[in-house]
């Protein structure tokens, strides 16, 4: 018996990313030879086809050996930037127009005397470029309630409340509403993506068709948007977390008439054509 897929109505690569990736292939394809800071698109698939052209992954810019570098779509301290060029490094920068928008934002919120809240996971890339260059003293990162629990936010005269864009907004409405609470100076910037809702509306939406059994999150493994979609997903139908068809078990499929299909803000459309075809192709003994 063959088994339908479905695919959500919004999923994979978003304005930004696919944008960064449009880059780095030309720059390769004009002959450029760098070097990406990180991965320029959270997805192994991409990491590998980028290497394959000659741009390879690097984890700090003093690794660089190449005449360039390129900064990811997720943005980095604007210390960096000065850094690759001390280095005499071309820069080549991917950094999302929406990510470049915090930046002006926070800066903005910092000079009119705001204490800054940056709602994300400490160490992501983009959190790391929001905050790296800041004094300790003019920022937090929280990421749970306990961490907004641990802070007196009463001594700041206003507070500016920023969201890591690829957040689920609604998992930290408790975090926020305690801060907002103690400290009733605190504005909200609303710098959730839209790319990053509509994934996730349309995964929310996909997970609730009652034909649907079983949804396939495709995405790579340090993709935190893809993550935060197979929570969303998992919380209304049994969810699978996959890189690519190779990951598929075919004893989860036994039985299934339909399955869904959703995808991460890097996932390249390339490898969600190749699990639609490899479920499409499957077929389940009768
Ligand atoms: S998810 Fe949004 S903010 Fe992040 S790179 Fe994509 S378009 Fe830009």
């Amino acid at each position: 018996m063959q088994i339908r897929v479905k695919l959500a109505e919004k999923y994979g690569f978003c304005s930004g990313v696919r944008i960064a990736d449009i880059k780095v292939r030309r720059f390769a394809i004009d002959g450029g030879i760098g070097a990406i800071l990180g991965q320029v698109v959270h997805n192994e698939r991409v990491v590998s086809e980028m290497e394959s052209m000659g741009m390879r992954t690097v984890e700090t810019i003093d690794e660089v050996t190449e005449p360039a570098i390129v900064f990811s779509a997720h943005g980095v301290p604007p210390s960096f930037h000065d850094h690759a060029h001390k280095r005499g490094l071309e820069v080549l920068d991917t950094t999302c127009t929406f990510v470049y928008d915090i930046h002006r934002e926070a800066g903005a919120a910092l000079e009119d005397g705001c204490h800054l809240v940056f709602i994300g996971e400490s160490g992501h890339r983009e959190v790391v470029g929001y905050t790296h260059d800041l004094d300790p003293e003019d920022y937090h990162v929280v990421s749970s309630l306990n961490d907004a629990q641990a802070v007196d936010w009463s001594v700041y005269s206003k507070i500016r409340l920023f969201y890591q864009t690829t957040l689920n907004a609604e998992h930290y409405e408790e975090t926020v509403r305690h801060i907002e609470k103690v400290n009733s100076r605190t504005i909200r910037a609303d710098t959730i993506c839209y790319a990053t809702k509509e994934n996730q509306t349309a995964a929310e939406k996909l997970a609730a068709d009652p034909e649907v059994e079983l949804i396939f999150v495709i995405g790579g493994t340090k993709s935190a948007n893809t993550h935060h979609l197979w929570e969303i997903t998992s919380k209304i139908k049994p969810s699978k977390l996959i890189q690519g068809p190779d990951d598929i078990d075919s004893v989860w499929l036994q039985k299934l008439t339909c399955v869904g299909i959703t995808a991460g803000a890097s996932t390249p459309d390339s490898l969600i054509e190749e699990v639609v075809s490899f479920l499409e192709q499957y077929k389940n003994p009768e």
